[in-house]
């Protein structure tokens, strides 16, 4: 059986419990060892053999679960923040189901939810913007045209951008192309929940100028859109007096029903 695990964004306490569980009873711990935190491999188990996925092919990796399979063992594929975002994940289940191996997927918290909290931020503010756009620029891997950060931008929504702290200039330049003005509030933030975090607040017009002052090229989130200052929202619905909720009466019901009582 394999289980793939999202280690979340960092910090060690930031697996979910049933991953940690997982990984405590694993006979075979493969990890992307660029990103997952190498402290969380403690948890395993004296004898479990442990490969780092960084220096691997999609067909060594292969090669090892299969091996792992055969041998009756409990296999942990451990990837960063959670899987389900620019895991590569696909092609390996893929390749289980057409092995007959069977899986199944732990969540894990994101590095946008780890970078939200560094920021102390909350994404959808009311009046500012109710909508995150997980994206990235272009590498190796292409982005379809119609998902450019340039026609992004146009929305003006809260954006979290994976996988592009190396290229800060051209992601200014796409930004500011498709809309949003140079004094937009941005964050750079740099191993969100690691013991080296950084965080780096700069307007639009200054991310590259902040992301190449400060050395930044990779493992960081570029968080841009009018939310990044929590200033100018409104309060929300939910908890206001004046609205119901199939949960609570208005506060005007309420005085009413305790005056009856
Ligand atoms: N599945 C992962 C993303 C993997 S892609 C997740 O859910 O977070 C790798 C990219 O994620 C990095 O280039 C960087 O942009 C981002 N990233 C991963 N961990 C990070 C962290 N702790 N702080 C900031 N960005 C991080």
């Amino acid at each position: 059986m394999v289980y793939i695990v999202g280690a979340g964004p960092g910090a060690e306490d930031l697996i979910t419990v049933r991953g940690l569980r997982l990984l405590q009873q694993a006979d075979l711990v493969i990890y992307a060892g660029s990103l997952v935190n190498p402290d969380l491999l403690k948890e395993t188990r004296k004898g479990c053999r442990i490969v780092n996925s960084a220096s691997m092919t999609l067909e060594e990796v292969m090669e090892e679960i299969r091996h792992g399979e055969e041998a009756g063992f409990t296999t942990v594929r451990l990837h960063t923040g959670d899987p389900c975002l620019y895991g590569a994940i696909r092609e390996q289940m893929d390749q289980m189901d057409s092995m007959e191996i069977p899986y199944e997927i732990c969540p894990g918290v994101s590095s946008f939810c780890g970078a939200a909290a560094a920021l102390e931020m909350e994404y959808t503010l009311p009046g500012i913007s109710q909508s995150v756009v997980i994206t990235r620029m272009e590498g190796r891997t292409k982005v379809p045209e119609r998902e450019s950060i340039r026609q992004f931008a146009a929305h003006k929504a809260t954006m979290a951008i994976f996988l592009s702290a190396g290229m800060l200039k051209e992601l200014e330049g796409e930004l500011l192309a498709g809309g949003y003005t140079s004094n937009t509030p941005a964050a750079i933030v740099y191993k969100a929940t690691w013991p080296e975090e950084r965080i780096l607040r700069c307007r639009l017009g200054e991310l590259y100028e902040t992301g190449s002052r400060e050395r930044i090229r990779k493992t960081a989130l570029i968080i841009v859109g009018d939310a990044v200052d929590q200033k100018g929202y409104q309060r929300s619905k939910l908890y206001h007096p004046q609205f119901e909720t199939g949960f609570r009466k208005k506060q005007e019901s309420r005085e009413m029903a305790q005056k009856a009582d």
